[in-house]
């Protein structure tokens, strides 16, 4: 045996005694917030993909989807929420219904979501459940799964354009596994039962969507699987946190909608 695999085969034995913890032992956290930021300027890159709305044009809107983000953050139940950089973008696509964050905390929510959706408490759930699995470290952790261990954070570091490429594609066809998505479920209540926002509000998305009787398969099912009884669980767990938070109001809310484009005035 060579002391090169000798040295991977150390390298397994001892994941295999971290990977149940809940953190990525081979992506750090500067190495997860700089492959985030590879993928985040991999889509900026690709407008015709991912034609996101230019901040200048668009400044009230991009102040209402941040104050969101900074209230969820600010409930002080993130890990990482000094380690990210929690930035945020609208991508201008109404028939998209999904929101993604990267590692190290890049968030995308699409337009189609956010016209989709009733209220704040409905988006900011959602987007608590996508921040949940970047700071959980999930995104990290699957890619590791899926690429390799070591892999990841050897791209984290790659300036070859292929392999970025490779970075991003991976993460965009990301597939969380059940217990992840149920644990980002879970973050999301967490996470609003210290804001003013109802905590289940991600709650409110799975109750449309299935209201809606899957007549329109959501691109957020698809890269999402949808565990039995998600809503049941959203629900039982707010019940545990005795959240008391009343319904948000819909008139900033719409109002926030008539700032995009394509949107009735
Ligand atoms: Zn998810």
């Amino acid at each position: 045996m060579t002391k090169k695999n000798l040295f991977f085969i150390s390298l397994i034995a001892i994941s295999s005694l971290f990977l149940g913890c809940g953190k990525s032992i081979f992506t750090s956290i500067p190495q997860q917030k700089q492959m985030g930021m590879k993928v985040r300027d991999e889509i900026l890159a690709k407008p015709s993909e991912f034609p996101v709305l230019d901040e200048k044009a668009h400044p009230q809107a991009y102040a209402y989807l941040r104050k969101i983000t900074s209230n969820v953050l600010n409930s002080g139940k993130l890990a990482h929420r000094n380690d990210f950089d929690w930035e945020v973008r609208i991508i201008n696509d109404d028939k998209t219904l999904n929101a993604f964050c990267t590692p190290g905390g890049y968030i995308f929510v699409y337009t189609g979501l956010i016209k989709y959706l009733d209220n704040e408490d409905q988006l900011a759930g959602v987007m608590g459940h996508e921040m949940g699995h970047a700071d959980k470290e999930h995104s990290a952790r699957t890619m590791e799964k899926q690429m390799g261990l070591g892999i990841v954070a050897q791209l984290a570091g790659a300036v070859v354009t292929e392999q970025l490429s490779q970075l991003t594609a991976t993460f965009l066809s990301l597939k969380y596994s059940r217990d992840y998505e149920k644990e980002a479920d879970a973050a999301s209540v967490d996470y609003l039962s210290a804001t003013k926002y109802q905590c289940n509000g991600a709650a409110g998305f799975f109750v449309k969507l299935e209201a809606a009787g899957g007549a329109r398969q959501p691109e957020f099912l698809s890269t999402h699987p949808a565990p039995e009884n998600r809503i049941k669980n959203i629900n039982t767990k707010a019940e545990g946190l005795k959240c008391t938070a009343k319904p948000a109001t819909i008139t900033e809310y719409q109002a926030f909608k008539r700032m995009l484009p394509g949107t009735v005035k």
